[in-house]
C-alpha cells in the first residue's frame, strides 16, 4: 500500500493557530509530503487571503480542510493520537522521535485513522489536550531554541511519515502483528475515562485534595495500554457492575 492509500487515515490537526499564513504553510508541506486531511480546530483568522498565498498549488488542502471546535471533535475517530511538544513537559509521557513517530503513523494509517496534533504559536498544546495523545513527539532541536515554526514542525514529521512510506515500498519497513480486535477510538476513550472517573468518585476513592493527578495517571496508564474496542466494552461493564453495587447500599 502506497502513501496515497494511507492519506485518508493520516490527519494533521491544527489546534487555534492565530496566523493563517501557518496554516498555508502547513497545507504546503503536506502537499510537499503527499498528505492531504487537513483538520483547523477553532482558527483565530480563517478563510484568509494570506493562507491561500502561503498555501501556493496546495489550494485543495486548504479547500478540503475540515474545520471543528474541538480537539475532541478532530480526533473522535481515531485510533492513535500523537501530540507534538516543543519542550519536556512536567509529567513524563510515552515519547517518540520524529523518525518513531513517521513510522507509527504510516503503519497504523494501514488498518486505523491517526491523527498528528499541533498546538498554538504561543502556547502550544495544553496539559489537558496532551494527555489525550497515545504519545508525544518532540523534534530534538536547539535546547536554547527549541520552538519550530508551526509550519515548519509540520514539514518536518510529514517527511518522516513520506520517508516511512518510501522505506516501506523498498520493503524496509517491517510489518505489524495482527490484531483481532480494532484499537479503541478517542471518543470512546473519552468515555471510558469519564466513566472511571464518575465511578471512582462515587467510591470516594480519589484523594479530594489531588484528584487531577489520578485521573492523569490513569489516562497515561490507559494510553501507554492502547487498548482495544473489546477491552474497553469489558470494562465498561465491569465499571457499570461496580456502580449497580454501589446503589444498592
Ligand atoms: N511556546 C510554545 C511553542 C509552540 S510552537 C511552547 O513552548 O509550547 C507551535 C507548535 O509547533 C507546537 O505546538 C508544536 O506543534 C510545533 N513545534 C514547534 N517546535 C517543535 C518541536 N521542537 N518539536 C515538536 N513540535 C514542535
Amino acid at each position: 500500500m502506497s502513501l496515497i492509500e494511507r492519506q485518508a487515515n493520516i490527519r494533521i490537526v491544527l489546534v487555534n493557530t492565530t496566523h493563517p499564513g501557518n496554516i498555508g504553510g502547513a497545507a504546503r508541506a503536506m502537499k510537499n509530503m503527499g498528505l492531504a486531511e487537513l483538520y483547523l480546530v477553532e482558527p483565530k483568522e480563517y478563510p484568509a487571503p494570506r493562507a491561500v498565498w502561503r498555501a501556493a498549488a496546495a489550494r485543495d488542502i486548504l479547500d478540503g480542510a475540515t474545520i471543528v471546535e474541538t480537539v475532541d471533535e478532530a480526533i473522535a475517530d481515531c485510533g492513535l493520537v500523537v501530540g507534538t511538544s516543543a519542550r519536556e513537559r512536567r509529567i513524563p509521557w510515552p515519547l517518540l522521535n520524529p523518525r518513531e513517530c513517521g513510522e507509527k503513523i504510516y503503519r497504523e494509517s494501514a488498518t486505523h485513522k491517526t491523527a498528528l496534533l499541533f498546538g498554538r504559536e504561543d502556547r502550544g498544546l495544553t496539559n489537558e489536550e496532551l494527555q489525550k495523545c497515545h504519545y508525544h513527539v518532540h523534534i530534538p532541536s536547539n535546547p536554547d531554541y527549541s520552538s519550530l515554526n508551526l509550519a515548519t514542525a509540520v514539514q518536518v514529521l510529514a517527511y518522516e511519515v513520506r520517508m516511512a512510506s518510501l522505506a516501506d515500498e523498498q520493503g524496509n519497513l517491517p510489518a505489524l502483528t495482527d490484531w483481532d480486535q480494532p484499537p479503541v477510538k478517542s471518543a470512546d476513550l473519552e468515555y471510558f475515562h469519564e466513566h472511571l472517573a464518575t465511578t471512582m468518585a462515587e467510591l470516594k476513592f480519589y484523594d479530594p485534595e489531588n484528584p487531577k493527578q489520578v485521573l492523569t495517571r490513569m489516562r497515561r496508564l490507559f494510553n501507554r495500554v492502547r487498548m482495544d474496542e473489546m477491552e474497553v466494552s469489558i470494562l465498561r461493564g465491569l465499571l457499570t457492575a461496580v456502580q449497580r453495587k454501589i446503589d444498592r447500599k
